[in-house]
């Protein structure tokens, strides 16, 4: 079976703070991408293409070295992870999305969606249950709903696809669609989509207090 992954890292960092895009921001020195990268690598995905800024191209490159294939990203993670899929050939039977804002996901959960692609999945998920109460509030913010959470379910990535199955639910997808993960695209085309337990350190550095945990995390 031949992966091959795809890393979106065209985000922009805003809700980070940070004065660079958010992949290249570092983490016990090195950049996120650089750790999303690895985690493909050591989990056993060896080809790697990479959605990056347009405009940080040069920035990219000096940190990834040659080994990976650097595309442009689109304005939205779907345009990204779009512009990746088409970059990454028709070669490979299946296909890992990672977020590069998701710097110590385990290699063990890239492995655990690799097994589930190899025993037949057409898409699958790491996810995690959800600890916390759920509610629903109103335009006041006032609660109107509680929503049972054992069927509720944290998704992350690196989610993995049948490589034609994934490349068909985008090619029918509306050019301007925006979804939050490659799941919903190919539920969007009717593909059942199995789930594999995720990793509380894959989680996802979207403001300053994660990437402080992410600091303690490394050093422990
Ligand atoms: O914005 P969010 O945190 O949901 O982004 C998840 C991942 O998608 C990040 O790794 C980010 O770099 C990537 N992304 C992208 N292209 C965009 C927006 C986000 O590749 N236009």
């Amino acid at each position: 079976m031949h992966a091959v992954g795809i890393v979106a890292a065209a985000g922009s960092g805003l809700r980070l703070g940070a004065d660079l895009p958010k992949a290249l921001v570092p983490l016990a020195g090195r950049p996120l991408v650089c750790w999303a990268v690895d985690t493909l690598r050591a989990g056993g995905v060896p080809t790697i293409v990479v959605a990056v800024p347009a405009a940080e191209r040069a920035a990219f490159a000096a940190v990834l070295g040659p080994e990976v294939v650097l595309v442009d990203g689109g304005a939205t993670r779907t345009a990204s992870v779009r512009a990746a899929l088409a970059a990454a050939g028709g070669g490979a039977d299946v296909v890992l999305v990672h977020d590069a804002a998701r710097p110590l996901t385990p290699p063990d959960v890239v492995a655990r969606v690799l097994d589930a692609l190899a025993a037949g999945a057409d898409a699958v998920v790491p996810v995690l249950p959800v600890a916390d109460t759920v509610v629903v509030v109103d335009d006041h913010d006032v609660v109107t709903d509680a929503v049972p959470r054992a069927p509720l379910r944290r998704v992350q990535t690196p989610q993995g696809f049948d490589r034609a199955t994934l490349a068909a639910a985008y090619a029918g997808l509306a050019d301007d669609a925006e979804l939050t993960d490659d799941a919903a695209v190919v539920r969007a085309a009717g593909v059942a989509v199995v789930t594999v337990p995720g990793d509380e350190r894959a989680a996802k550095v979207t403001v300053a207090h994660d990437l402080a945990l992410a600091e303690l995390q490394v050093r422990a």
